[in-house]
């Protein structure tokens, strides 16, 4: 179903398809043999936007229970550590934040 030939984004080496499985939320959430490629020259791993796309869609059906705590005098909610790092969030970054309706909040990450 993937293609085997995709070049490296960051050094045009050839890459090879490769499947992880990804557990979220202490394994709660278990993404089973999701794919990605690895770069045979520089390492670097990466995932296409077809392969993303499924991840998303997979990753759709769950969702966490988070309190909200305050700091000083905004409201804030964290973010588990394996979502964050699956989302690869860095403190400092910006956020985007999206009223999608008086019960729905979106998250978008750039
Ligand atoms: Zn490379």
């Amino acid at each position: 179903m993937e293609k085997e030939k995709v070049d490296c984004g960051f050094c045009g080496g050839k890459t090879e398809l490769k499947f992880e499985t990804l557990e979220l939320l202490d394994g709660k959430v278990i993404l089973k043999q999701q794919p990605y490629y690895k770069c045979k020259k520089c390492r670097k791993e990466f995932v296409s936007s077809e392969q993303m796309r499924e991840t998303e869609k997979e990753i759709n059906s769950f969702n966490v229970l988070r309190p909200i705590i305050s700091t000083g005098r905004s409201l804030a909610i964290t973010v588990p550590a394996d979502l964050a790092k699956f989302y690869n969030l860095k403190k400092g970054e910006n956020v985007r934040l999206i009223p999608e309706s008086r019960h729905l909040l979106k998250v978008k990450i750039s």
